[in-house]
């Protein structure tokens, strides 16, 4: 009983098949001289057009990558390529990892968001000043799965570029998002996200892990994150990942293809996952409460983070996993460093909320039957952890 898609996907039928023969009869390097090595080229650049394709861009937009974090990495160069000794950095509190150490690299801010993770805007249109060169805001969180009002802070960003343009300010600002954990679940485009730089994740969307892309605005300028044969615009040299990007589109693609579907499978599983656990604990420890975390309204619909409140959450999943249920603390990079949640900690959750809380994530193999299990089984044993702690 897996309930920890946020960490990975396991690779679509579809993917594989795209991408396995890449890596036999087609194995060429697509920059090679002679005509099977142009064929792969040709696939490769159709595989970046039905990607882009997906976020209603093209492939030359798109700069491939070794995963999320290096599309972060590069998204950042932004910064680095403006060169500006006073520019600023606006991020949200509630970032991925990777996204927050970036930021601490430069003057930086973070805006704040409420009790249910969500940006709080007059805070954001405060921290956004004329210094402020790049924001970074991702569409959906890791840890809770919480959604941002993406049009109200392209808003934002738009009235802050057209001001500055009306006063005749040259300095630019890059509107940046993660959209890592988002792309499964929701469509995106990003002239209407208004985002000049966009992250994206293979591994959250049953493609292979290893692989990402950072989608660039034409009006954007990076530094190259490797040096070398000048692939990827120049901006990502290395012999290209020619199976791992026929497997990254064919699964966004199927993603898109399956949407709607998908959606209502996960919303009637965290119904079934919510009722069962509540009952199943409330049966077992009567008058002890469950903490469901977030508002659904503002949530993927494959998450449903909860707390045990005072309970040790490292202890609890180390029981689960002896009874057959694979969870986690929270973002599975942070989740063994035993540190406090900074996504919860923001959130305004108190101490013994945050020690006690799971992410609970759905994907495409869960089944109500096996939902309903896994909750029986986590009400089980956090009654049994309650109760050993007396
Ligand atoms: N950003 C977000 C929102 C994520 O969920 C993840 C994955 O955990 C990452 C970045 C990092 O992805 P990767 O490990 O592929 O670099």
């Amino acid at each position: 009983m897996y309930l920890d898609y946020a960490a990975a996907t396991p690779l679509s039928e579809e993917a594989l098949r795209a991408m396995l023969p890449y890596y036999t009869d087609q194995f060429y390097n697509p920059s090679a001289p002679y005509l099977p090595a142009k064929q792969v080229r040709d696939a490769y650049e159709d595989a970046k057009n039905r990607l882009a394709h997906c976020i209603g861009a093209k492939g030359i937009d798109l700069v491939i990558t070794s995963g999320a974090t290096e599309a972060n990495n590069l998204a950042f160069s932004a910064v680095d390529f403006l060169n500006l000794p006073d520019a600023k950095v606006l991020v949200l509190e509630t970032e991925h990892i990777s996204v927050l150490g970036l930021a601490k690299k430069y003057p930086h801010e973070l805006a704040k968001v409420d009790k249910n993770g969500v940006v709080n805007l007059k805070d954001l249109a405060e921290k956004l000043d004329g210094k402020t060169v790049f924001i970074s805001i991702a569409v959906a969180n890791n840890e809770t799965g919480t959604l941002q009002p993406m049009n109200e802070i392209a808003e934002l960003v738009k009235r802050e570029k057209q001001q500055r343009l009306k006063n005749g300010e040259s300095r630019p600002l890059y509107f940046h998002s993660d959209a890592s954990q988002a792309l499964n679940l929701m469509s995106l485009n990003v002239a209407r996200l208004g985002a000049d730089l966009l992250t994206l994740n293979a591994a959250k969307v049953y493609g292979p892990k290893g692989v990402g892309a950072l989608y660039v605005g034409r009006r954007v300028r990076l530094q190259p994150i490797a040096e070398g044969g000048g692939q990827e615009n120049g901006l990502r040299s290395g012999t290209e990942n020619v199976p791992g990007v026929m497997g990254f589109a064919a699964a966004a693609e199927q993603a898109a293809a399956h949407r709607a579907y998908h959606l209502k499978h996960y919303q009637k599983l965290a119904e079934v996952f919510r009722r069962t656990l509540t009952k199943r604990f409330q049966d077992a420890l009567p008058g002890r409460e469950i903490v469901f975390l977030g508002s659904e309204k503002h949530r993927l619909a494959n998450f449903c983070p909860v707390s045990f409140p005072g309970l040790d959450a490292e202890r609890l999943i180390y029981k689960l996993e002896q009874e057959g249920v694979y969870l986690s603390t929270g973002a599975a990079c942070s989740a063994n460093k035993g540190t406090k949640s900074h996504v919860l900690q923001a959130m305004g959750l108190p101490d013994e909320v945050i020690s006690g809380s799971l992410r609970v994530s759905f994907g495409a193999q869960n089944t109500e039957e096996a939902v309903r299990e896994a909750a029986a089984r986590i009400a089980l044993a956090a009654a049994d952890e309650y109760r050993r702690m007396g």
